[in-house]
């Protein structure tokens, strides 16, 4: 038989498809493996963080609380503020795992948030927006549902992965772990609404059981619909709407029959600088 030279019909070294397309297949695995192993991750730290041991919240607080508790701190509105939380927390009606503590920051920024280590921060912007101890109380109270529900350590830990998976491959001198370290204050503000909804509960059985009703759990809600809105704009973006949070509320008054006595309401001190 005499030999006939043939081309090869293909050449495997070079393929079919335009090398750009390839290039795109490539970056939407490595993205879609990196978004799966964030929600992966994300999954554990909810098994995970209720059973984040005091030991641990203690030391997490100390690590990184102490970055975001104001740097001064006006002592007499201070002992006020842990005033009001203790008669909130005082066994009957909450407690925790670690003692809390409330830290008055001197911020105009309209906000209030929980952070590991049972420390609450609550601006003086959000404080001037109240008009009774009642309404503080509730703030207060709706933090501390944070705390019981073990959210500030969930959220915490999905801004923590984050931030590590971005240093992992884009190393930690990069705009972008940057960027989300940066950002991670928002991530640990940010609660889902069932989140916000279970704290707003909380929050109004502590106010009922320690001052004895619930007037003015609704009320710092209702004044945030008027002007003040644009100022409280980051508070209420990782908060569900005030409408929506009254009627919430109003309806658990009524099914829980709890009483409101608005002539009973305790006015609030002047706010330090
Ligand atoms: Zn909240």
């Amino acid at each position: 038989m005499k030999y006939v030279p043939k081309q090869p019909e293909g050449n495997v070294n070079v393929s079919e498809q335009n090398p750009l397309r390839e290039f795109f297949v490539l970056l939407g695995g490595v993205l879609g493996f990196l978004v799966a192993v964030y929600f992966v991750l994300g999954w554990m730290v909810d098994l995970v963080a209720p059973r984040i041991s005091p030991e641990l919240e203690k030391k997490l607080g100390v690590l990184i609380s102490n970055s975001y508790l104001p740097e001064q701190e006006d002592s007499s509105s201070s002992a006020y503020l842990n005033t009001v939380l203790a008669r909130l927390a005082d066994d009957r009606c909450f407690s925790y795992t670690l003692p809390v503590q409330v830290h008055y920051s001197s911020s105009e920024v309209v906000n209030a948030f929980a952070l590991p280590g049972g420390h609450i921060v609550i601006n003086r912007g959000l404080l001037e927006k109240l008009k009774s101890e009642n309404e503080l109380a509730f703030v207060l109270g709706h933090e501390l549902g944070h705390f019981r529900n073990r959210d500030h350590l969930r959220s915490l830990g999905r801004g923590l992965i984050f931030a590590a998976l971005s240093t992992l491959v884009l190393g930690t001198d990069n705009s972008l772990s940057g960027f989300i370290s940066g950002s991670m204050e928002v991530s640990s503000l940010s609660f889902s609404r069932r989140q916000e909804r279970a704290a707003d509960a909380f929050g109004l059985n502590v106010l009922q059981c320690a001052y004895g009703q619930a007037g003015g759990s609704t009320a710092f809600f209702e004044h945030l619909d008027d002007q003040s809105q644009n100022l409280a704009r980051r508070y209420l973006a990782s908060h569900p709407t005030s409408p929506d949070r009254v009627r919430l509320l109003k309806q658990l008054i009524r099914e829980k029959n709890f009483a409101i006595d608005t002539t009973a309401l305790i006015p609030l001190p002047p706010w330090g600088e």
